[in-house]
């Protein structure tokens, strides 16, 4: 055709399943010599489900009563964990109490009042205080154990329960991982807000053992600064409200699509519109072809 080749690379690309913004994104794709991917969501399908409801002795509840309140906290949240929270509530058929004054902290989790009580769902490290409660730290350390991701609940500040929530590796997340150490001669960094455990658990699976954990959303925007600092010219993956800033920082994000947050699929260079992952090494490999046709 007698298109340009960066134009003709976005079209090559669009066919793949990954819609470029502009033709300097695949000319930046070229580019790329490293890869830090996002796990909840990128690396697994972002459909995690609920495995384990304990509630805490004298907390009052149980099991149907610690997800119901987990449930309408997380209601207005579009992150993955939240929305397995909902999900399992409903399967249940449990009534959800609506929730006021709903906020969300990246990285961190949700705050809601429902039933007059103020009500924290979300990392057990990052909201506490788990520590001046061994009974609930031991639950905690006992999911993490098996690499569930162990969601704490607080109510009026007071532990009173943990759910276990279990996510799958996407199909594809190995065979993308081994092309993209390929492509780029180092294998894909991991890069997650859950914790270690089940994170390394997860990584061990694909061939990734560059993992940094319990990062927040600045942690993940710190982590490529550092990269790009030595020379290096990243890639991100991601999906969340959380990896929004990582995503801004790198020399080209992309975003998972489907499961995406708004904030991601605006802050991001390219979208993945087809629901797999193994377009991102497709692209990389098809925009360098491009860079040496206009070179
Ligand atoms: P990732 O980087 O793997 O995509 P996030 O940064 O989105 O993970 O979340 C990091 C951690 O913060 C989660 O593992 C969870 O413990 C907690 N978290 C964040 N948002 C929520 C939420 N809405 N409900 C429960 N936990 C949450
Ligand atoms: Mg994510």
């Amino acid at each position: 055709s007698t298109m340009p080749p960066l134009l003709s690379a976005i079209a090559n690309a669009g066919r793949h399943g990954v819609l470029a913004k502009s033709a300097v994104v695949m000319e930046r794709l070229g580019q790329v010599d490293a890869v830090a991917l996002d796990k909840t969501g990128t690396l697994t399908t972002g459909t995690p489900h609920v495995t384990d409801i304990r509630p805490r002795p004298g907390s009052g509840l149980d099991e149907e009563g610690l997800l119901a309140l987990a449930a309408a906290a997380e209601h207005p949240s579009e992150h993955p964990l939240a929305r397995s929270l909902v999900r399992a509530a409903h399967e249940r058929h449990l009534t959800l109490d609506e929730a006021s004054g709903f906020t969300s902290e990246p990285g961190r989790g949700v705050t809601a009042v429902v039933g007059g009580h103020t009500v924290q769902v979300g990392s057990p490290a990052r909201l506490g205080p788990v520590g001046g409660d061994p009974e609930t730290g031991g639950v905690v350390r006992a999911l993490e154990d098996e690499g569930r991701t162990a969601v704490l609940v607080l109510r009026d500040g007071a532990p009173v329960g943990v759910l276990g929530v279990a996510d799958r590796l996407r199909s594809d997340a190995k065979s993308t991982v081994t092309a993209l150490a390929e492509l780029t001669g180092r294998p894909p960094v991991l890069l997650t807000g859950d914790n270690e455990r089940a994170a390394r658990r997860l990584a061990a699976e694909v061939g990734i053992t560059d993992v940094r954990a319990g990062l927040l959303p600045q942690d993940k925007v710190a982590a490529v600064r550092e990269w790009e600092a030595q020379g290096r010219r990243v890639l991100v993956v991601g999906d969340g409200v959380n990896d929004a800033p990582a995503l801004a920082a790198a020399h080209v994000g992309i975003a998972m699509g489907k499961a995406g947050s708004d904030l991601a699929l605006e802050t991001a260079d390219a979208v993945v519109v087809r629901d797999e992952l193994a377009t991102i090494p497709a692209v990389v490999a098809l925009s360098r072809k491009a860079r040496r046709l206009v070179a």
